[in-house]
């Protein structure tokens, strides 16, 4: 899989090869058997059911880093953050912030386009109670990293949602840029930021998770500083 990962030539590539990887037994079974089970909502619907890719410009300047893909969201609509309310948080801030064409994402045929931006997940398949287990996260990193080297020509930002994805970019450091990761780690927090030199300048998010959302801990307002930063820092209008 590490192996597979290194040789995606372009993201293309590399969206068809994550599409099929079945490295985490307890990831597969439980992305198979919810898109088989599926939500009473959605029983008409063909699940996606397999690893969810990145999404976004190939020539991103921002990148959005995320946990997981949502069992009944992406898992479903083989889109990250698509059909789900995070994915309504997310991209309606995104569309406010002149980065994406529309608010909403409901289907991956539903027209949405993102502009100097790219979303992706540490863990590219949906995990039981949104919970990725250390291996899982270390197992799927290969995925990551290579997109990140991808898209490093333009990368400049990236934005980790939660403490997950934070946590998740210090390994990127070291087998993409060749740079250690700073000592002590920064502490996540909304509005962190960590400056990186050499590698693209990381700001810390809260997740747009419902329990954030839905409690006022995380507000469009907050999102819409988080996005204007992004894009200043990465040079985009
Ligand atoms: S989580 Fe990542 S490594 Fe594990 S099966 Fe899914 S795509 Fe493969």
């Amino acid at each position: 899989m590490v192996a597979r990962a290194a040789r995606a030539t372009d993201l293309a590539d590399l969206d068809g090869a994550v599409s099929n990887c079945f490295a985490c037994p307890r990831l597969v079974a439980w992305r198979e058997e919810v898109a088989r089970t599926k939500r009473a909502a959605f029983r008409d619907q063909e699940y996606w059911g397999r690893p969810v890719p990145g999404f976004g410009a190939p020539d991103a300047r921002i990148g959005i880093l995320g946990l997981a893909p949502a069992a009944h969201g992406g898992n479903r609509t083989g889109r990250i953050f698509t059909g789900d309310r995070s994915g309504d948080v997310l991209f309606a801030a995104l569309h406010r912030a002149g980065l994406a064409n529309q608010p909403t994402s409901v289907a991956a045929d539903d027209g949405l386009a993102l502009r100097d931006t790219r979303i992706f997940a540490a863990v590219r398949c949906a995990p039981p109670d949104n919970k990725p287990t250390p291996v899982e996260r270390d197992t799927c990193a290969p995925w990551l990293h290579r997109e990140v080297a991808l898209i490093r020509p333009t990368l400049r930002v990236v934005v980790a949602l939660g403490a997950f994805a934070w946590a998740a970019w210090w390994p990127v450091l070291r087998d993409v840029y060749g740079t250690r990761p700073p000592t002590p780690r920064p502490a996540f927090g909304h509005g962190a930021h960590w400056s990186g030199m050499s590698a693209p300048d990381l700001l810390g998010c809260y997740h747009v998770s419902q329990q954030n959302t839905f409690t006022g801990r995380l507000t469009p307002g907050m999102l819409d500083d988080v996005f204007a930063r992004a894009k200043q820092l990465a040079g985009v209008d």
